[in-house]
């Protein structure tokens, strides 16, 4: 399965694993096809079995995290989510050998540099721009315009990460019918490209920003 439902990162496409958790059943979504009805659509060298890309070792690593949290009797909840979209396992291993996209980094939290001064969009360092886990349950949306584990940018090339918010932020869903501001009723955009919060915004942040 190639997306996530509940968590996502997004998305500058293809930056870390997703998770859907819900009760008895859990699957751990990467940039790769893993049903038998379609991971004949993969490219060879993006199949999780492929070790050079990020796929398997973003894959595996999520499921450790998550077995090692069910083994200590853990919840899998929305702490949880976050600590495991934070995980820097593998960062320190070289990027420019990634076959998929160079430069699209190992680990799950995924800074994503080239250790340049500037942004070349010809030769991205592919990586996370936001994180976010959605909670279903109580129509929330934990979202954090940044890296999940809240570090700062390291070099100019790390797109958007000026901007970082470095925690998350929750926002609740409208209810049916209510009134969602300008356009009511259609999608409200709470923040522009770079971050900012927007006045709509507040109709539906839950907790100090
Ligand atoms: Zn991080």
């Amino acid at each position: 399965m190639q997306r996530g439902i509940w968590l996502r990162s997004r998305w500058v496409p293809m930056a870390r694993p997703c998770m859907r958790g819900i009760p008895r059943r859990r699957v751990m979504e990467v940039n790769c096809y893993q049903s038998k009805e379609l991971n004949g659509f993969n490219l060879p060298e993006a199949e999780l079995h492929a070790t050079q890309n990020n796929n398997g070792c973003r894959s595996s690593r999520g499921w450790d995290l998550v077995q090692e949290q069910m083994k200590q009797g853990k919840l899998l909840d929305v702490s949880t989510f976050r600590d495991i979209l934070s995980d820097h396992e593998h960062r320190d291993r070289d990027p420019a050998e990634n076959p998929l996209l160079k430069w699209w980094g190992y680990s799950i939290c995924n800074h994503g540099t080239r250790k340049q001064d500037a942004y070349e969009a010809d030769a991205a360092p592919w990586g996370t721009v936001s994180a976010e886990v959605l909670e279903p349950a109580k129509k929330l949306l934990h979202y954090n315009y940044g890296w999940a584990c809240g570090e700062g940018a390291e070099f100019q090339d790390q797109l958007f990460q000026s901007h970082s918010w470095s925690h998350f932020a929750s926002f609740r869903s409208p209810s049916a019918g209510e009134h969602t501001g300008r356009g009511g009723g259609r999608p409200v955009a709470c923040t522009t490209v770079k971050g900012e919060l927007l006045a709509e915004a507040s109709q539906f942040l839950c907790t100090a920003f």
